[in-house]
């Protein structure tokens, strides 16, 4: 069941996987099965390097384009980085930030996820934020004061008339492309909390505020996560790569709308 009014997203995160070619193949197979539907929104996220085709062949579709990062700043000598206005102008929706590969990896901290995050807004980009636990923080007692940092962190100075243009990922780190999957109950927990931010955050609006659980989702698991009543979608990592995964978890998406 659709919560609040809350279209369910699924969104697929495609990471560093995909060459263009590769990329207008899986385009076409998910356009062919999900790309007119209207009762849930979809979203996928290619690499950079893919996004003008796919921006070429989702026009006049419902799925939306996503992003997997961008730089803060509007343009300058930042090489190798791609700015917020670039991807406008290739018609992305989206733009996934702070996922915990780059907080990891490439030891992106809430102040600078902070940064994109206003960027984003202010060209009319919406972030789908991430935020998630380490099995050590989970198990150390420390998740919720996890989620909170970087969720405060992540969100700071972004007012409720932004509230609605949020997307947030709740992905515990120790369920991203383990195959290990949060229980429904778990992750209902923390989607909960996230919203109680949200609310303090946003007032009303945190109540508008999509949540979609990243870590692991696939067919076989995503009925009972959709059915908690804050999970309003999925970020999907690997079932993305697949057309024939990625469109079962939209059927069953609409299936509940
Ligand atoms: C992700 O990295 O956003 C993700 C959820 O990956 P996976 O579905 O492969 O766990």
């Amino acid at each position: 069941m659709q919560k609040n009014n809350r279209k369910y997203l699924i969104a697929g995160n495609w990471k560093m996987n995909k060459t263009a070619a590769e990329a207008r193949e899986l385009i076409k197979e998910i356009n062919a099965v999900v790309g007119q539907k209207t009762d849930v929104a979809v979203a996928v996220c290619p690499p950079f390097t893919a996004l003008e085709s796919a921006a070429e062949l989702l026009k006049d579709t419902n799925i939306q384009l996503g992003a997997q990062n961008m730089y803060p700043k509007a343009e300058g000598a930042y090489t190798g980085e791609i700015s917020a206005v670039m991807l406008r102008e290739l018609y992305c929706s989206f733009v996934i930030l702070g996922h915990s590969e780059r907080r990891e990896y490439f030891g992106e901290s809430d102040a600078f996820i902070n940064e994109k995050v206003i960027a984003a807004l202010e060209s009319n980009l919406k972030p789908i934020l991430c935020v998630g636990e380490t099995l050590s923080q989970r198990e150390s007692g420390e998740m919720l004061s996890v989620i909170e940092t970087q969720m405060k962190g992540g969100l700071k100075g972004v007012g409720e008339d932004n509230g609605e243009n949020i997307v947030i990922a709740y992905e515990p780190v120790w369920a991203i492309g383990t195959g290990k999957t949060a229980t429904p109950e778990m992750a209902q927990e923390v989607h909960a909390f996230i919203r109680k931010l949200l609310v303090e955050q946003f007032g009303e609006t945190g109540t508008k505020v999509r949540i979609l659980y990243g870590g692991s989702m696939k067919p076989e698991n995503a009925s009972e996560l959709l059915d908690q009543s804050d999970i309003d979608g999925g970020l999907i990592g690997g079932a993305a790569l697949k057309a024939k995964s990625f469109a079962e978890l939209v059927t069953i998406a609409q299936s509940k709308s």
